[in-house]
């Protein structure tokens, strides 16, 4: 059993990884962003609010996104365990997670901004398994549609380059000071650092699961 948060800034990777460990490990990726974006898609009082957040790129409050995590991570079946992709984003976040569960490891992805707005402008996303490409470097076979399940391929609302900007600097005054409560606490820390727009994501997850090894945590 391993749980484990992965942080990195938008268009770091986390998704992308995330989603490959999930199915070499055989344990739950949890994803905020991919719980609020269902939301979103209903037309609710909850989804609107939601929404009126995420489409400026502003965190959605600590007492909702709270909420929903309790709640999906308690009808999460969770095996062999689960990785926090989205989730700490704020200290308070982190503090009522302490509350449900304890983490084994933080999984950390460095990654220069240069490539964050590179990559998050050609990414699109399949509506229907949520598989992540991009169209320049981790090409669909049909650039409209899913290799994986035939699905629409789209491109996230907040993938704009205005929105993006807000974003990463959203990650950096809100996101960033977890790294350190996480520090100090002792809780280890896997790293993963690149420098270039076109690793495979294969040879960023045998890295990360390599380390993870050496800790003995799968
Ligand atoms: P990315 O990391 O690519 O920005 P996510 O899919 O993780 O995207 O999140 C998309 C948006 O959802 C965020 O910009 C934010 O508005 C909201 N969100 C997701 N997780 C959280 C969270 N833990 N706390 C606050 N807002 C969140
Ligand atoms: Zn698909």
């Amino acid at each position: 059993m391993v749980k484990a948060i992965i942080f990195g800034a938008p268009g770091s990777g986390k998704g992308t990884y995330a989603s490959r460990l999930q199915s070499k490990l055989g344990i739950k990726v949890i994803a905020t962003g991919d719980i609020f974006r269902e939301k979103m898609k209903k037309d609710t009082a909850k989804g609107r609010e939601i929404r009126s957040y995420v489409e400026k790129g502003l965190l959605v409050p600590d007492n909702i996104v709270i909420e929903v995590l309790k709640k999906k991570l308690a009808e999460t079946s969770m095996g062999k365990g689960f990785i926090l992709d989205g989730y700490p984003r704020t200290i308070k976040q982190a503090e009522a997670l302490e509350d449900i569960a304890k983490i084994d490891v933080i999984i950390q992805l460095k990654v220069p901004d240069w490539i964050i707005i590179e990559r998050l402008s050609a990414r699109r996303i399949c509506k229907n398994c949520g598989e992540i490409y991009n169209l320049r470097y981790l090409k669909p076979k049909n650039d409209m549609k899913c290799d994986k399940c035939g699905g629409p391929l789209y491109q996230r609302p907040d993938d704009t380059p205005q929105v993006i900007r807000e974003r990463i600097k959203v990650y950096e005054q809100q996101t960033q000071p977890l790294l350190r409560y996480y520090k100090e606490k002792k809780i280890p820390f896997v790293e993963y650092r690149t420098e270039k727009l076109d690793t495979p994501p294969e040879e960023a997850v045998q890295e990360i699961l390599n380390d993870l090894k050496k800790l003995k945590l799968v």
